[in-house]
């Protein structure tokens, strides 16, 4: 009697700079090399914050991922239980913390590595990805979720689509990933990736730069604004709404790498206060890039070669979570979407939080910054203008799964995407 073979799981952890989360993988084992069969059947987060931040208790870090291990776990019969691959990637918090601690930052991949051997799986290993692992990674998930390597024909063949490749965006805490396949060479070698899948070649452009996460950025926006203000001890801050006010310790904005030195006393406070000028804002967050700087033909900012945009892209992580709370997530027009991220800066902090009351009150506080920040990245940076901005799709998700590096990382490392195609598509060559 036929007898279906099982389906198979994967399991990765995203051990990012704010948390960790969990993905579960299922694909059926006879279709093992096709691609967007995987489909993505459980999404746990992990409770606390990133691994990066156990320095002092790094047990503790293993300890926390057994409930959504467990939860994982209850949702594959147990009989799979030997063949699921489980990988955990950290990536720009923990990559941060080795510059800082390398012992401390082992001491929390040690932690981790132990608690998920307790368990019956097929556990491949916790590292820290590079950031054009991570960014290659994100752009390997958007177009196999897409169907862009290569789709199955109506006459049951493999065909290569004629469709381009989307680029791929992704905004963590605290770095960001820029990879696409641009039109012409690309001609800074340490920016460049290679692949073979299915049978083609794909050289991309991939730069992930380190600080520029959400997170980090505002740490360093927030000690430009400490330094400009220096006399006062009391910073004004145009990207907070007016009315806002607060104390602010100082060890809370210089304990980052990404952050020069605090020249005076650490351990003191400031009041931050509040001015809702979106003008101002934008012309302070400017302060954080290098936009002159460049000994390549063409640059993205602090000297890092880019070339043209090219294509259409998925924009994903904080670039949605922000885009998204603003309702600018329908592919408005950059012109639109100015006005709108200009209006919210605009808001009073009694009537932003009388308005949005189940929002926590930090995101809410932060979303303006994080809006002009994206848009000084993606128009002064990456050179989106307003006609290439209608290219971006601000999305979180694409196929059946979410956006981001784990499924690409699960799909390599377990050898999914074959570097040679079917036969059917060989025949061409
Ligand atoms: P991570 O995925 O941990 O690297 O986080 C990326 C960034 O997105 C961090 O700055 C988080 O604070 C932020 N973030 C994560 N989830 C949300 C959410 N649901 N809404 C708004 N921002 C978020």
């Amino acid at each position: 009697m036929y007898q279906p073979s099982p389906d198979k799981f994967g399991i990765v952890f995203d051990a990012g700079s704010s948390h960790t989360s969990l993905y579960v993988y299922q694909w059926p084992a006879h279709k093992e090399n096709d691609t967007g069969i995987v489909s993505q059947i459980h999404m746990c987060e992990v409770p606390g914050s990133g691994i990066s931040s156990y320095v002092d208790d790094p047990a503790q870090a293993g300890e926390v991922l057994k409930s959504c291990m467990d939860e994982a776990l209850s949702l594959i019969p147990s009989q799979q239980h030997k063949e699921t691959t489980v990988l955990l990637g950290a990536t720009a918090g923990m990559r941060l913390l080795r510059l800082q601690n390398e012992t401390k930052t082992h001491l929390i991949l040690d932690a981790v590595s132990k608690t998920l051997r307790l368990y019956p799986v097929d556990f491949q290993g916790a590292r820290i990805l590079d950031g054009m692992e991570e960014g290659s990674f994100g752009w390997i998930t958007v177009n196999y979720l897409l169907g862009t390597f290569i789709q199955h024909s109506y006459i049951n063949s493999w065909i290569h689509p004629q469709q381009a490749m989307f680029g791929a965006m992704d905004l963590g805490g605290a770095s960001t990933q820029m990879t696409f396949q641009p039109s012409g060479d690309i001609e800074d070698n340490s920016t460049k990736m290679f692949f073979r899948l299915y049978g083609f070649d794909y050289s991309i452009y991939t730069h992930s730069y380190l600080c520029y996460g959400q997170d980090q950025a505002m740490k360093i926006f927030l000690a430009y604004l400490i330094e400009v203000n220096t006399t006062s001890g009391n910073v004004k801050n145009p990207c907070y709404p007016n009315g806002y006010k607060a104390i602010v310790t100082l060890s809370s904005v210089y304990n980052s790498p990404c952050v020069s030195t605090f020249p005076g006393d650490i351990g003191a406070n400031i009041t931050v206060e509040g001015t809702g000028d979106p003008s101002e804002c934008q012309m302070a967050i400017k302060n954080i890039f290098n936009f002159s700087e460049c000994s390549n033909k063409s640059c993205s900012f602090n000297g890092i070669y880019q070339p043209p945009v090219h294509g259409k892209f998925y924009a994903f992580s904080a670039f949605y979570y922000t885009f998204n709370f603003l309702n600018l997530t329908y592919g408005q027009p950059l012109s639109f979407t100015n006005s709108s991220v200009w209006m919210y800066c605009t808001r009073e902090w009694n009537e932003l939080s009388a308005s949005y009351p189940t929002e926590n009150k930090k995101r809410l506080l932060e979303y303006c910054t994080s809006a002009m920040y994206i848009l000084t990245l993606l128009v002064h940076g990456y050179k989106f203008n307003s006609e290439s901005w209608n290219n971006i799709r601000f999305s979180k998700q694409a196929g059946n799964a979410d956006v981001g590096w784990t499924l690409g990382y699960m799909l390599n490392m377990t050898n999914k995407i074959p570097s040679e195609g079917p036969s059917f598509l060989k025949a061409h060559f």
